[in-house]
């Protein structure tokens, strides 16, 4: 088993002494039978919010409620604990209007999206499965546990959630699931815009992306996605890009945006549009300068040097995947920033100060003018920054452009 569940293991063994059934439930479950790399660890149990909380000495309430509860081992892991529930009547097509805790396992795996997500593990590895889910997982296929259309219609972000495990685990919809989706699109209206973010970027880094895009519009939920409705062809352009290199959310966006072939005044008004916070809008519209300049000029000293390492190599990164810059290396952007004689103004060995003394206190536009010019010499190797060479510099200088000073 692996090392991940140990400890989860230890909780479970707690839970079952105190009188209580537990499990391990949701992804990381289904990650494992897939083979694949867990996230973190649910654990389902029959004990309530406050049994769990006097059970475990380090917990933290994120949702007693609901019934969840964080455990803290003593190896500082979380681990999510939930009250086997099920869920009341939903009114607003996305949240149950109360949550009933039950005392079976499988009410509470009924309640769940998919039937790859509705399989419990108990501590010994043993599967247990009401709805089939290991069967579908080898079949690759995504199906709603219960009526697809029942199911959308409590909460519609699960048309999101299953377009999206589709781009990450390629797996394809069952077709009731599918036809669910193309039925019952609208009610997506009622996500809010934050989860749709979530889900979007995490469509978007899927191994499956292609397909994951070509069930997003297929199905029609892109048009109840912000500003996505009628970009049909350009997000089946984005299929085609490897995403999955992407380190950053605002390089994705950017990738986006860029696709959608959207002006920069458009830009600003588009990320806004899926809430993003305002330092990711700043990042992408940076990218998106310097991609134009880079586009222009190509890659060069003076590009890396007002840009920053980071940000070359994120735009850089983004002009990969959209296969816009096909010769400079991840490695000569590195080399040009690691050659720059100076990262900032306060970097060179002759500053203001210095100036002004040469000026004898005489201030003005002049010294901005100057430390201008005399950045752009040194980036570009006109001059040592030592300060007897800046010193002549600054008397050619003035006498070039015919100041006093
Ligand atoms: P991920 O790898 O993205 O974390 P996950 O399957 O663990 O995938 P979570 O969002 O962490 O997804 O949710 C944990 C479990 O809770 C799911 O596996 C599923 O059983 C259940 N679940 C989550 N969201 C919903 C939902 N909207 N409707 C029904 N069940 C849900
Ligand atoms: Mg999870």
């Amino acid at each position: 088993m692996n090392i991940a569940f140990r400890q989860g293991i230890e909780i479970i063994e707690r839970l079952e002494a105190n009188g209580h059934e537990a499990y391990f439930v949701g992804g990381s479950v289904r990650d494992t039978l897939m083979g694949r790399e867990i996230g973190d660890i649910d654990i389902a149990t029959s004990a309530t919010p406050e049994e769990i909380q006097a059970f475990f000495p380090k917990t933290v309430d994120v949702g007693a409620e609901h019934g969840t509860i964080i455990v803290i081992t003593s190896e500082q892991e979380s681990y999510e604990v939930t009250t086997f529930r099920t869920d009341g009547k939903y009114t607003d097509n996305r949240h149950p209007d109360e949550v009933i805790f039950v005392k079976s396992l499988e009410e509470d795996l009924k309640r769940r999206d998919f039937t790859m997500n509705a399989i419990a593990m108990n501590k010994h590895s043993k599967i247990l499965d009401p709805f089939d889910g290991e069967k579908d997982i080898n079949r690759k296929v995504i199906r709603t546990v219960g009526k697809a259309t029942d199911r959308f219609r409590e909460d519609a972000l699960r048309m999101f959630r299953a377009v999206r495990f589709a781009s990450q685990l390629s797996f394809s919809l069952e077709a009731d699931t599918f036809l669910g989706i193309q039925e019952d699109k609208e009610l997506l209206e009622n996500v809010s815009i934050e989860r749709k973010t979530i889900e979007m970027e995490k469509l978007l880094l899927g191994q499956g992306l292609k397909f994951g895009l070509e069930l997003l519009v297929t199905t029609g939920l892109h048009a109840f996605l912000p500003k996505l409705e009628g970009k049909e062809k350009q997000l089946l352009e984005l299929g085609d890009m490897p995403l999955q290199h992407l380190k950053n959310r605002s390089a994705i966006w950017t990738v986006l945006s860029y696709v959608l072939k959207l002006e920069m005044h458009e830009v600003e008004v588009f990320l806004t549009s899926w809430k993003l916070p305002k330092k990711i809008n700043k990042s992408v519209l940076e990218n998106l300068l310097l991609m134009e300049q880079v586009q222009q000029f190509s890659w060069n000293k003076e590009s890396v040097y007002r840009a920053g390492l980071e940000r070359s190599l994120e735009a850089h990164q983004v002009m990969c995947v959209l296969g816009l810059d096909e010769e400079t290396s991840k490695k000569k952007i590195n080399e040009l920033y690691d050659k720059l004689p100076i990262y900032s103004l306060k970097d060179i060995v002759f500053n203001g100060h210095d100036l002004m003394e040469l000026a004898s206190g005489k201030r003005g536009k002049w010294i901005s003018e100057i430390l201008a010019d005399m950045e752009m010499a040194l980036i570009h190797g006109e001059i040592e920054n030592e300060r007897a060479a800046l010193k002549e510099w600054v008397y050619n200088w003035l006498q070039k452009y015919d100041r006093d000073y």
